[in-house]
């Protein structure tokens, strides 16, 4: 027997319908590039859609056909979030951190038809002219008289396209498993792969982002993380379905901007990398300023460390939430929502299982296995491969470049090494390419980075292995000072000792101006292994005290 409800597809721009029917008051406002802050509403953002999508139709994108931007976050570019999928076409969100080599790989494997770029980035299109000419058009996200002079022939201005619209278009009724936009990982080796994200599981996961964050419509929305990164972990389509003020960052991502912006719209939840805070916590130590309206923050993309939790509790009152996912995974994979267990255990068990990366979000399953595939306890101990499964996780990537990823019983292997316990909390140890494996036995880079941010001098740290003769690996932590500290080697490896086991500590620690930090925040421990390759461990040549047990 059928059921007998009526079939109503889950697609991208049924948010945006909602939200203009439902939610007419609630307001985008974007720090623009120009420098000044733009404010509209959600039926304008609708409007200015329709025309958009009008305006693709004129250049020649066709259905299934692709768009790239190359923008910040914007409401020009949540217009073509909408724009592009409502008219059966697909949003290329493009890293402007790419290196151009990576850059012309993304538009050229993804077969974008017109590319909209922020007028800060064309010159990153000029110096790849010559790959592209496939494109029908180069769209500047700007007003006509703000178009910059260009190489690149036939540049329009985005508002000019615009205004030669008309604000009347259906949205197409498409099936829902269609695709709706495309983002490719930040793998540090080989070509970066796509991963394509139908409109159901962007509908679905921008609703499990409102449950994993519990957002509610008396919030104020900042998604620091950038929409060209997983979707901005899908907050912004969270916004319209909930009718949350949605506020826009725009370029200026450093201290000061994010904490004036959070402080003139009221925002009460943010988004971000653990570098974002980080710096917002820099700027709130050196002007002593406050948060006075954030309530949340929501950190993910690397592992937060626990003062960073710590601090945002204690020192400014915001509740920390830690959440997992990948660009595999269309947003969280994972959510901080804690069981009432933990909650009467007390704050410390708090703060214990806000370090987790969270619990398996609805609609995602989690397994942890171990090298032949064979299960790993639940038991918050035994670690092996996190693998996943569920209605916003990819099939495969884009064009079928890589198969490694998935086991035969159709599982992704996320490339993640953690533990489940058995409540269902998740905890990272590490990368599987970043493992040190010393004498056979795993050391959790996460765990040991973590517990060297516990050191007042240390503002940053890695942890990479190095070779050694008796144990293959030995650890070797990578720290940035805070201004004017120098190393105290002895009170680190203390910090250190008290919170890991002794075979874990570094044999050694080296200090470095600053760590590489990738497209999407990471550090890039492949770089600082390049880095120090010549660089010989003091216990290579003899034995480490330390004895493993
Ligand atoms: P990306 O596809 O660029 O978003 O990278 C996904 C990877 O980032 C994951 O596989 C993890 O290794 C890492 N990651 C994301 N969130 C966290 C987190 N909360 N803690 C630790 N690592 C994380």
């Amino acid at each position: 027997m059928h059921g007998l409800m009526q079939n109503f597809p889950l697609l991208v721009p049924s948010l945006l319908e909602h939200a203009e029917q439902v939610h007419g008051n609630v307001e985008i406002v974007s720090k623009r590039l120009e420098g000044d802050v733009h404010r509209y509403c959600f039926p304008d953002l609708a409007r200015r859609a329709r025309q958009l999508a009008n305006a693709l139709q004129r250049l020649g994108v066709g259905e299934g056909e692709v768009v790239g931007t190359i923008a910040w976050n914007g409401y020009r570019h949540m217009e073509l979030y909408y724009a592009a999928p409502g008219m059966g076409a697909v949003y290329h969100t493009i890293n402007p951190r790419l290196s151009a080599e990576q850059l012309a790989y993304v538009i050229a494997h993804a077969e974008d038809q017109v590319v909209f770029v922020e007028a800060m980035f064309l010159p990153m299109l000029e110096a790849i002219a010559d790959q592209l000419v496939g494109l029908k058009a180069i769209v500047v996200l700007c007003d006509e008289d703000e178009l910059p002079a260009s190489s690149l022939p036939g540049v329009l201005a985005y508002e000019s396209l615009l205004a030669a619209e008309s604000d009347q278009y259906q949205w197409l009724e498409l099936d829902e498993n269609r695709a709706a936009g495309i983002c490719y990982t930040s793998g540090t080796t080989g070509n970066p792969k796509g991963v394509v994200y139908s409109h159901r599981a962007l509908v679905l996961q921008a609703m499990n982002t409102v449950i994993g964050l519990e957002l509610n419509s008396r919030d104020v929305i900042l998604p620091i993380v950038p929409m060209f990164h997983v979707n901005a972990w899908t907050i912004p389509f969270s916004a319209a379905l909930l009718g949350t003020k949605l506020v826009l960052p725009g370029k200026d991502l450093d201290g000061a901007s994010i904490h004036a912006l959070m402080e003139s719209e009221a925002v009460t939840f943010s988004a971000g990398v653990p570098t974002v805070w980080q710096m917002l916590f820099d700027h709130l130590e050196q002007t002593g300023e406050r948060l006075t309206t954030l309530k949340k923050a929501c950190i993910g993309g690397s592992a937060a460390a626990r003062s960073m939790l710590e601090t945002f509790r204690d020192r400014y009152g915001v509740e920390p939430l830690h959440a997992w996912g990948m660009t595999e995974t269309t947003s969280m994979g994972s959510a901080p929502i804690l069981t009432p267990a933990v909650i009467s255990a007390g704050d410390e068990a708090v703060m214990d299982a806000k370090m987790s990366q969270g619990r398996a979000v609805f609609g995602a399953r989690l397994r942890v296995v171990g090298e032949a595939g064979e299960p790993v306890p639940a038991d918050g101990a035994s670690s092996g491969h996190l693998q996943i499964q569920g209605w916003a996780v990819a099939q495969e990537y884009f064009k079928r470049s890589g198969r490694d990823e998935w086991t035969d019983d159709g599982w992704f292997d996320t490339g993640d090494i953690a533990t489940l316990d058995a409540e269902g909390y998740l905890r990272l140890t590490d990368r599987a390419k970043d493992v040190i494996k010393s004498g056979g036995e795993w050391i959790s880079s996460i765990d040991l980075e973590n517990a060297a941010l516990a050191h007042p001098d240390v503002a940053a740290a890695a942890v990479i292995g190095m070779r050694h003769p008796k144990w293959d690996e030995r650890p070797l932590l990578i720290v940035v000072l805070r201004s004017g500290a120098v190393l105290d080697r002895d009170s680190v490896m203390a910090t250190l000792s008290e919170r890991v086991a002794k075979w874990w500590l570094p044999d050694d620690i080296q200090v470095v101006d600053a760590l590489p930090i990738g497209a999407t925040g990471k550090v890039q421990k492949n770089l600082l292994r390049e880095q120090f390759a010549d660089y010989q461990l003091p216990t290579a040549s003899i034995q480490p005290a330390a004895e493993h047990g």
